[in-house]
């Protein structure tokens, strides 16, 4: 005889405890499985260990998706304020970063605890280090195998995050099981993740790796102004991984290095005041000197500015406005912090995230077609879509 609940959710991420959190306080007897030995792995390493977990500006335009209405209704119906009462009434001391980014003050286990902690009061089931094998469905409920037995349910609930670091135990489930009931699945690829350089690119600029500067990383008209930081393998930091999502291989991008400055103009003056000082050191009073010696050892500038060519000004102007760069590839799911692509929202109910046809099928997270900037908005959109299946399941 199997086991029978209501709803059961495969996968105790953000997305999966708080769509368990909102059924059980429905009445609803929810289970959660999970293979890992832990739940919401990836709350606790998020963050740098403290857990970004909204963003107060969070809205439909800061995500990715084929249909980019989708999110609206999800998001608009579970907002940044109301899970910031949620971390206020557990007493989970947090600040504001920056653009928005609300954080942890301690550790984003406090997250982790306060999500067990709603789970238990709605009287939720959590199963761990548990296996999933086939799941059937006779037209009105799920059988669900574990190697502990079969459980079935009215409602079952796809919670198991994108493919990103599958040393965590990250696995394309979700869209295995899409396909097995006939969901579309749109292609998956790594985003917010760092992009290579190839070796000849990296070897001619030997002294990059460590440089952070402020950059606007741009592709086509898509731009993001944060710091870069330039390593070993290529270029990594908040621009270069919010552009990422954006840029598909074999792809240009640019980066605009201090957008905030007119370098024309601080040339130009530096030229009036001291014609004798090297350009370098006029670029080092505003972005870092190994850099500022590379890009004109690059343009093979040399000599006092005032005998520099206004050719040779202008090409240096436009290489710290628009530096291209053509990156083989990224850093793919190794590193990546998220999945674009997914469970196709034209499949899915905006409302509820329900496979329009299959009943009782949910599919909610990182799993599904909508993937965040950097800065809280993933997990906002975990939180939004489990509360949203979670009203229905
Ligand atoms: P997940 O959190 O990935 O949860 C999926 C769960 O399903 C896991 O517990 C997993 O063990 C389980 N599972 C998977 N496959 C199976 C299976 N076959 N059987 C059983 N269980 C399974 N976002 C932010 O908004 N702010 C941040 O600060 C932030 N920092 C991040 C830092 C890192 C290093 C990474 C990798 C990501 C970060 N993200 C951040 C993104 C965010 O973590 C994810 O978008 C979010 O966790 C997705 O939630 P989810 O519930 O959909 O999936």
């Amino acid at each position: 005889m199997a086991e029978r609940r209501d709803v059961v959710i495969i996968g105790a991420g953000a997305a999966g405890m708080m769509c368990a959190i909102e059924a059980g306080r429905r009445g609803r007897r929810v289970l959660v499985l999970d293979h890992a030995k832990a739940p919401g792995e990836k709350i606790r390493i998020s963050g740098g260990g403290r857990c970004n977990f909204t963003n107060i500006h969070a809205g439909p335009k800061n995500f990715l998706s084929a249909n980019p209405h989708f999110a609206k209704s999800a998001l608009a119906r579970y907002t940044p304020r109301d899970f910031l009462d949620l971390v206020e009434r557990h007493r989970i001391a947090w600040h504001e970063k920056t653009l928005g980014q609300l954080f942890c003050d301690n550790s984003a286990k406090d997250i982790i605890a306060m999500l067990l902690a709603e789970m238990k009061a709605a009287g939720v089931e959590l199963r761990l280090s548990t296996a999933i094998g086939d799941i059937d469905h006779d037209g009105t409920s799920f059988r669900i195998s574990t190697e502990q037995g079969a459980i079935e349910a009215a409602s079952l609930v796809v919670a198991t995050g994108g493919k990103s670091i599958p040393k965590m135990g990250a696995t394309g489930f979700a869209y295995r099981i899409a396909e097995q009931f006939g969901l579309p699945v749109i292609e998956t690829r790594a985003g917010l993740v760092p992009l290579m350089l190839d070796p000849a690119t990296l070897a001619a600029h030997e002294g990059l790796p460590g440089i952070a500067v402020d950059v606007a990383a741009r592709h086509g008209k898509t731009a993001f102004w944060e710091a870069a930081l330039f390593t070993h393998r290529g270029l990594s930091g908040p621009a270069i991984l919010q552009i990422s999502s954006y840029w598909r291989e074999g792809e240009e991008i640019g980066l605009h290095i201090r957008p905030d400055l007119d370098f024309a103009a601080i040339i130009a003056a530096a030229r009036r005041q001291n014609g004798r000082q090297a350009v370098q050191t006029v670029l080092a009073e505003h972005i870092p000197k190994k850099l500022a010696q590379l890009v004109v050892t690059d343009l093979g500038i040399d000599g006092p500015l005032a005998e520099l060519s206004g050719k040779r000004i202008d090409a240096l102007v436009q290489r710290l406005r628009d530096w291209r760069f053509r990156p083989p590839a990224s850093e793919g799911y190794r590193t990546a912090e998220v999945t674009l692509g997914g469970v196709d929202t034209a499949a899915l109910d905006s409302r509820s995230m329900a496979a329009k046809a299959v009943p009782g099928l949910y599919f909610i997270g990182e799993a599904v077609d909508v993937t965040g900037w950097l800065g809280g908005y993933n997990f906002q959109w975990a939180w939004a879509s489990g509360h949203a299946a979670g009203q229905e399941a």
